[in-house]
């Protein structure tokens, strides 16, 4: 049985296949199409939504790791290899992704096809990075893609075919000193701070007043690694604070609002100085549910307000914070953020509770906003909406006719979203 990271959904795979390389791909793309069966490829499974999940064939990617090569500011890997993995080997050589997002274990290929972002305000997504990438298409035949097609295909949901090797621009690698602290919730929301600094984000208990606010800039010092017991207090305070919480509440609902403001006074604040991926990366200690959208930029501070009023009018326990980042316009065809400037709102559920009440809490007040749901998260949006907010999906439809004519690569899922 297959299961997502947060164990939101589990499927039955009639047959799992891990080619060995892209030749391994080809055949089983082939073999699929003769018996008249379905392709999901698969990464981490890293997303909350059901992108992934098939009752026909699983193609795991795992096997197909390592970089190809590096050019210049230009390097090429396999699409099963981690944003770990990438980091480690990008460092070895000075060079850095100029988009971090808060994980790394997710896969370069299924990061890009939901658009995996971080929290830059003048830095696109991964999928905005990727300058070039080869994808085995439904016949098996084997595609380069880029010019205009990259757009369709660098936030392609995993619908156009199996993507065998991504290349992404890369920068020198950099050094950030990252610092947290409590900030009234409308010094947050404001541009001040999160247009001020190279990466900025904060998070928002229902309930609280304060926002934790955590930002990063470049720095020309040495890099500061913190030990290894610095580094597990620094999850252990912050999981305590979440993940404790979340514990709590479900067992007694109505501590909630008041377990919400002890953990934003309770998480401080600090600063660690050390190369971007070292300061950014935050590997999780709890499981959790997630819903998140991309809002236009103008939105951001009414849809947060309103998404806290909604949840403490309804009494929903809510034991995450909302977390809010922002991010430029992306060209990605079906990027959340295509074509304009946004801001993103996360909120949480812990693994065991029920997602739903929030998650279509959530889809009400921020849908009215104008906002997109992220891919890789759970929302409840089906075809009409997104022919509605996509521009671009006429476009994106025409490249996925060439390349998947008979929906090979297809799901229940993305059938109700794209037909
Ligand atoms: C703890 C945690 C933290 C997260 N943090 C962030 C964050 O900071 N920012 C953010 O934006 N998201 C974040 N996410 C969401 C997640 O990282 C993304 O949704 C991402 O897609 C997961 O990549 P994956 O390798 O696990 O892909 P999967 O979930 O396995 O698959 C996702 C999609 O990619 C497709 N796919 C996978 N491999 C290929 C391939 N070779 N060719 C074609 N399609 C392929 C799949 O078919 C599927 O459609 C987080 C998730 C978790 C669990």
């Amino acid at each position: 049985m297959w299961t997502n990271w947060s164990g939101g959904y589990q499927g039955r795979p009639s047959s799992t296949v891990r080619p060995l390389d892209e030749a391994g791909v080809r055949s089983a793309v082939r073999r699929a199409a003769e018996r008249g069966q379905r392709v999901r490829p698969v990464g981490s499974g890293y997303s909350f939504s059901p992108l992934a999940l098939t009752d026909d064939v699983a193609l795991d990617l795992s096997a197909l790791t390592g970089v190809v090569r590096v050019l210049g500011d230009r390097v090429r890997v396999r699409a099963g290899t981690t944003l770990g993995e990438l980091n480690s080997v990008l460092a070895g050589r000075d060079l850095a992704l100029a988009a971090l997002a808060d994980v790394d274990a997710p896969t370069v290929a299924g990061a890009i096809a939901t658009g995996t972002h971080g929290s830059m305000s003048g830095t696109g997504s991964l999928s905005a990075q990727v300058t070039g990438l080869r994808m085995v298409e439904g016949t098996g035949n084997v595609v380069e893609v880029s010019s205009a097609e990259l757009d369709a295909a660098r936030t392609g949901l995993g619908a156009l075919g199996v993507i065998t090797e991504v290349e992404f621009a890369v920068l020198p690698a950099f050094v950030l000193r990252a610092s947290q602290a409590r900030l009234p919730l409308d010094e947050a929301l404001a541009p001040d701070y999160l247009d001020a600094h190279r990466w900025a984000e904060f998070s928002v208990f229902p309930y609280a007043q304060d926002a934790l606010a955590r930002w990063a800039d470049e720095v020309t010092e040495q890099p500061q690694p913190p030990s290894a017991m610095r580094s597990f207090e620094r999850r252990v305070v912050r999981s305590a604070a979440v993940g404790g919480g979340v514990a709590l509440g479900r067992t007694v609902p109505r501590l909630v609002p008041t377990i919400n403001r002890a953990a934003t006074r309770f998480n401080g604040s600090g600063s660690v100085t050390d190369l971007a991926h070292r300061v950014l990366v935050a590997r999780p200690i709890v499981r959790w549910d997630e819903s998140e959208w991309a809002l236009p930029r103008e939105a951001l501070a009414d849809g947060v307000h309103e998404l806290l009023d909604a949840i403490s009018d309804r009494g929903l326990d809510v034991g995450f914070p909302l977390e809010v980042r922002v991010g430029p316009a992306e060209s990605g065809w079906l990027h959340p953020a295509h074509d304009r400037p946004t801001g993103w709102v996360a909120v949480h559920t812990a693994t065991g509770t029920d997602p739903e009440p929030l998650v279509k809490l959530t889809a009400d007040v921020l849908g009215a906003h104008g906002g997109r749901p992220h891919w890789g998260k759970r929302h409840p949006w089906t075809a009409a909406k997104v022919a509605e907010a996509y521009p671009k999906l006429t476009d994106f439809q025409q490249v996925r006719n060439r390349l998947d004519p008979n929906r090979l690569f297809t799901n229940p899922y993305l059938h109700k979203l794209l037909g």
